[in-house]
């Protein structure tokens, strides 16, 4: 705790929560319980009884229907027009052209949509320049051409780890070669050679010692370092760090101050002691991995310190509890750190400080953040017609830190000092104390976070915003069709219309929805409710987009259900015996794109896609992937999209407000890096089922569907931070789009989506006022209804190095430094970016040992109490896929975790770079608790149990060979560990308390996650553990990643080498 904290004006501890009559609480989302985290999606939120999973028929193509609607059959069609508007599957209407598409009848009892000629319909859009006979096209094509041959077992959620191509041994890791030299990689850099140990060791000289350590003292506890460079790993009871950490007795003479007894405060890592040791026992030198910092004992200690009170946030610069502790957050005029953590809450006063320690100023902000159920929602407050009263200067919106002066007439800013006239609506007389008599009946004087109504002028062209649009937009080729998913969208859209995000108490969503169907060309769909039967118009000429019905195309769910649902019928039956294996993406996009331009609103365009687009048409793509390029200087160009068609489109997208969700289904490359670059940023989520196949797949692609559809999203989005004198943003990262340096521009910005901000001194700041931050996001509610979220955070600063390192959050900074590093493989080499990591680490940790730890020895590692995690944890990041891909890691894997990691809140990056792994056969099935996680490492999977490990992405169950047949028995459902079948993807729903307890916590899990995790078994000692292994991260990794040990002594080296 920081000796200079400061209470500021908020209202004091204990103070009751002020009731806020007469300001509404928005509530979000079409949930029934605003506010509620992400529990409710497990069970499928709402109401709805009965409400099932469709089944669709699996793997194949559907036979031919035998109804009326065979008239589809894909060789009839294509003869009436023949001009790319019909095709495949697609009915052809035997209906000459008629004008005004609305006006096309529909045979009655008869399934085909008709078809209208795009060419007629010039007053939507400019005429196709050029319409392509693409019959004979469509006739040369093949359905061998499709690859789709073999899909491959299971594999990661983002990936497509084949097993049977893994290679038998673990490759060996060059760990143990000669002494390094400068700086290279980690990974292959030895432990520090003798000679550089030698130096810094007070005492004898050491280059003569030799020989293990003697026998009584293994295991010894603490840090002993390897004199040949290698290290091997001692065994010893799991232990606390009270006990075996520095200050055990068998440290006889460690220098500087005895550590407390307790806590590491300072908390260091004995080196070995080198002189002490006979020099016949030296080379066999050992760390004791339970000796080194513990992330499990961290979080354990936080829960058990933090965990049980509520984080109140009237004080100034307080380090919240960790994100995996549970806890309340009671708002006293800062926000809550649920949606804004920082990397430390006391920033040093000077940029010389802070460039002398390294340690980026950051802030991960997640502003519309779901809230757990027993927390209060930001407040919505009116300020009237002139709207939200804001600084005459700089903008700043009031905020509990604004100072009334002049009796209340006037306030002046707490970011620029500017003093402003109070609107007379808004005057209120000060009390004694200088306090608004109102404070705590306003929200925007009392509380960190609250939202104001926005009045016209904060709207694009000065006029309320219409409601959203979303539009669903399906990609029908061979692919699609052929793996069942076409159907089981329809099917599932079917139901999920009915749960799109509605506003507080509304009956019904105001979000209207579209139709778009494709392959290498597009169809849509007039769903009037005045229809008997939806209609379909083809646009072929894909060049130069434009959309072919604006009435009857975004229309109410109610009013047009009956259409809705004979469109969502006929669909999968339409494109059942397509061929087309073609498909094109940047003109679904402009059509998305146009349509929401045409009915004027935002919206969101949900598309579900399969394969590298290489049809002709604007944003066509050519297979690029080469792996050969993997750690070399065109590495990044893997990251890099390969046109620039992709950034345009984005640009005018986040104009209109489009943002776009992207389902990918891919048997192969389809090139994520370019595809993506329009989802991430209009801030768009992108999804990614690789080798997509119903059975296996469908649950976690329809939990992910629906979470997505439901979840809480702001559309049209500009947020921009402002800050007090002495310091501004001036980096940002996340899914976003910025035209200048201030505004982060989102077409849309959903509950899960946050946005880094790093900030840098452009002055000195002072103790005494400390700095603020006002986080500022404008957007269109889900109801059209234009509004702005304030974040207040107040934070500390410091004139003493050691106030900054006390206020550090080690996640936080870990979410900064990987998402920093993910942005710079776009443009260096991965080797330089991870160099460039270890470097700023090992800088940080130096300028902590040269001015705050105690005098001692230099060849201690001595690591600031709140950032002994930051080496383990830097390791995860440098053993991600990103900076050091694994065995069967893909391009296409590469670039999404890129993207999605860019996007990631605290939490996420903390569990999806140290997975949580817990020993479920230890668990307690009469309790709710989780088992207490374990480290990441192999050595402490004990053969005889089952452990669940967790990263956000996926869920692996682990079998140990020697689990107890009743336990599998209970679990499985099957007698023997043989019989377990690896390619379960779900565990099997059995009465038993353990089986209950086991999917009960997977369900738990899946509930915490964002995205719905797959679930992966692996039997110990099959190939499938090699994918697992991946994911133990204290221990080396089968493609040259360090081990913690091993990584922590690179880092002590670094250290040194800094302080020397
Ligand atoms: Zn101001």
């Amino acid at each position: 705790m920081s000796v200079n904290q400061q209470t500021h004006t908020g209202p004091p501890y204990g103070q009751p929560q002020p009731g806020y009559q007469g300001y509404q609480q928005p509530a979000y989302g079409g949930q029934p319980l605003p506010g509620v985290p992400h529990s409710q999606y497990g069970v499928y939120n709402g109401p709805m009884p009965g409400y099932q999973q469709p089944v669709p028929p699996q793997g194949s193509v559907r036979a031919p229907s035998t109804s009326g609607t065979s008239l589809s059959s894909g060789h009839l069609g294509y003869s009436p027009f023949g001009q790319g508007d019909v095709q495949n599957g697609i009915p052809a209407s035997t209906a000459p052209m008629q004008r005004p598409p609305a006006s096309q009848p529909f045979l009655p009892g008869s399934a085909p949509v008709p078809v209208s000629q795009t060419s007629m319909l010039q007053q939507y859009g400019p005429p196709p320049a050029s319409v392509q006979q693409l019959s004979n096209h469509m006739a040369g094509m093949t359905i061998g051409s499709t690859s789709t041959s073999a899909p491959p077992p299971a594999g990661l959620g983002y990936g497509a780890p084949r097993p049977p191509t893994m290679p038998g041994p673990p490759l060996p890791v060059q760990t143990a070669a000669g002494p390094p030299t400068s700086q290279p990689n980690h990974v292959s850099s030895p432990p520090p050679p003798p000679s550089t140990l030698s130096g810094p060791y007070p005492g004898p000289p050491m280059s003569g010692l030799r020989g293990p350590p003697p026998p009584t003292h293994p295991p010894q506890p603490g840090y002993q370092m390897q004199q040949n460079g290698s290290f091997e790993q001692v065994r010893g009871p799991q232990t606390n760090y009270g006990g075996a950490y520095p200050g055990t007795p068998n440290y006889g003479s460690q220098p500087g101050p005895p550590p407390p007894p307790k806590r590491l405060d300072p908390d260091s890592i004995p080196s070995p002691q080198l002189n002490e040791l006979p020099p016949q026992q030296k080379p066999r030198h050992r760390i004791d991995p339970d000796a080194i910092p513990s992330p499990i004992q961290v979080i354990e200690d936080d829960r058990s310190n933090r965990g049980s009170e509520p984080f109140v946030t009237g004080v100034r610069g307080q380090v919240p509890p960790l994100v995996t502790t549970n806890f309340l957050v009671k708002d006293q005029g800062n926000a809550s750190p649920r949606y804004i953590r920082c990397t430390s809450y006391n920033i040093p006063c000077t940029s010389d400080m802070a460039k002398q320690s390294q340690v980026p100023l950051a802030a991960v902000i997640k502003p519309l953040a779901t809230l757990p159920p027993d927390e209060t929602l930001p407040y919505l407050v009116d300020h009237g017609e002139s709207g939200p009263v804001r600084c005459n200067r700089c903008k700043a919106y009031m905020c509990p830190f604004m100072q009334f002066i002049e009796g209340g007439r006037r306030f002046q800013c707490c970011f620029c000092s500017c003093v402003t006239e109070v609107p007379p609506h808004y005057f209120q007389h000060l009390d004694h104390t200088g306090k608004r008599v109102d404070f705590y009946d306003r929200p925007e004087l009392s509380l960190g976070s609250y939202e104001f109504l926005a009045t016209v002028d904060y709207c694009k062209n000065n006029k309320f915003p219409s409601p959203p649009a979303f539009i669903f937009m399906i990609d029908v080729s061979y692919n699609a069709v052929k793996s069942g998913l076409v159907r089981l969208i329809c099917e599932e859209l079917k139901s999920l219309l009915d749960y799109l995000p509605r506003e507080g108490n509304m009956e019904e969503s105001a979000i209207r929805v579209g139709f778009v169907t494709y392959n290498k060309v597009l169809h849509f769909y007039n769903v009037k409710s005045s229809l008997a039967q939806p209609q379909m118009m083809v646009v072929s000429d894909v060049a130069d987009m434009f959309v072919p019905l604006l009435d009857g195309f975004l229309v109410n769910v109610n009013e047009s259900r009956t259409v809705i649902i004979s469109l969502l019928d006929q669909i999968p039956e339409m494109f059942a015996d397509t061929r087309e294996t073609e498909t094109v993406f940047g003109p679904v996009i402009q059509a998305g794109l146009e349509a929401l331009k045409a009915a004027e609103c935002a919206g969101k365009l949900f598309i579900f896609h399969t394969s590298l687009p290489i049809a002709e048409a604007p944003g066509k793509l050519k297979n690029r992937d080469d792996k050969k390029l993997i750690n070399t200087d065109k590495e990044k160009t893997l990251f890099q999209p390969q046109t620039s068609f992709y950034n345009n489109l984005a640009k005018d997208c986040v104009a209109q407000g489009c943002c776009v969700d992207l389902f990918l289904f891919p048997n192969q490359y389809l090139d994520v890096a370019t595809l993506g670059i329009v989802t991430y940023q209009t801030g768009g989520s992108i999804y990614k089922y690789a080798y997509f196949q119903l059975e296996t797949d469908q649950d976690r692609f329809l939990n992910d569907l629906r979470r997505d559809v439901q979840k809480e999203v702001g559309f049209d989005a500009v947020m921009r931070v402002r800050t007090s004198t002495g310091i501004r943003a001036t980096d940002f990262f996340g899914a976003f789009f910025m035209s200048n340096t201030t505004d982060v521009e989102m077409a849309g910005l959903d509950c899960d989506k946050t946005i880094t901000v790093e900030f840098k001194h452009d002055d000195k700041l002072s103790e005494d006022s400390g700095a603020l931050l006002q986080c500022a996001l404008l957007y269109t509610s889900c109801a059209g209804q234009r509004r702005l979220r304030i974040h207040n955070l107040s934070l500390n600063c410091c004139t003493q190095l050691a106030d900054l390192y006390r206020n550090c959050e080690t996640d936080t900074l870990i979410n900064y430094l990987a998402k920093y590093a993910y942005r710079g493989v776009l443009n260096s080499p991965v080797k330089t970016v991870r160099d460039a990591l270890i470097n700023q680490c090992a800088q940080i940790l130096a300028c902590y040992r040269k001015n705050c730890a105690s005098p001692s020895s230099a060849g201690q590692l001595i690591l600031p109490e709140c950032m002994k995690l930051l080496p383990v944890y830097l390791n995860c990041v440098l053993k991600s896929d990103v900076l050091q891909p694994g065995l069967e890691v893909t391009t296409d894997d590469r670039a999404y975790i890129r993207q999605l990691v860019t996007s990631m809140d605290v939490a996420e990056t903390n569990v999806f770079f140290y997975p949580r792994l817990l020993p479920v056969t230890k668990a307690d099935v009469d309790s709710d608790s989780l088992p207490a996680a374990i480290r990441n490492s192999e050595e402490r999977l004990s053969k005889g149990d089952i452990y669940l490990l967790e990263n956000g992405l996926n869920i692996f169950v682990w079998v140990g060979v020697n689990v107890q047949q009743g336990l599998i028995q209970n679990l499985f459902g099957v007698s023997s560990f043989s019989q377990i079948s690896s390619t379960l993807n779900t565990l099997p729903v059995l009465e038993n308390p353990f089986s209950k307890k086991v999917r009960s916590i997977i369900d738990m899990l899946q509930v915490q996650r964002s995205r719905y995790m797959k679930l992966i078994i692996v039997k110990q000692e099959d190939k499938l553990e090699m994918l697992f292994k991946q994911f133990l991260v204290e221990d080396k990794s089968l493609t040259g990643g360090a081990s913690y040990v091993d990584f922590l002594c690179h880092m002590h080296k670094e250290i040194r080498q800094l302080l020397s």
